[in-house]
């Protein structure tokens, strides 16, 4: 026997519709990076047990403590990886923000959690500088288009 069709009427699909939207606000907005934050926590008090200090470094880099990422990472690479953004400066390079064909010259190398807020990495594509700090506001822009992009993707597909 055949399911019975499920015939909708464009009352009843808004009807559906309205349902969804409630039940994803209800749902408590996390963003990937908090996300990864509190797995970092874990990985952090594990690591810290088992003594893998490579991992232990990368659970610190994730609630940005490079600092202490750097001192615990046992692999040269990852020491210097984690040191320049430890060392990362807060102003801005002073390169233009515009290159010759109008494309921003930052950005966004990494964004963390540390606990508290969001904190951004931008790089300069010109001189390599790696910066804490917000990216240019036309590319925060860019960024929020396609977060909404894939909001509005995701809101079309059902729970
Ligand atoms: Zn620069």
């Amino acid at each position: 026997m055949e399911p019975p069709k499920l015939d909708l009427t464009d009352e009843q699909r808004a009807e559906i519709a309205k349902e969804q939207a409630k039940w994803k606000a209800r749902a408590p907005v996390v963003q990937p990076n908090q996300r990864l934050y509190v797995r970092a926590l874990q990985l952090e008090k594990e690591h810290r047990q088992t003594g893998y200090r490579d991992g232990l470094a990368e659970a610190l880099a994730t609630q940005d403590r490079f600092t202490e990422a750097t001192e615990v990472a046992e692999r040269e690479d990852l020491r210097e990886e984690y040191r320049q953004y430890a060392e990362a400066s807060t102003s801005h390079c002073g390169c233009d923000s515009r290159d010759r064909n109008d494309l921003l010259t930052t950005h966004v190398d990494r964004i963390v959690f540390d606990g508290k807020k969001q904190v951004t990495y931008t790089r300069c594509t010109q001189c390599g500088t790696l910066m804490k700090r917000d990216p240019h506001p036309e590319l925060k822009k860019q960024l929020q288009r396609e977060k909404a992009a894939v909001k509005r993707h995701n809101l079309t597909m059902t729970p």
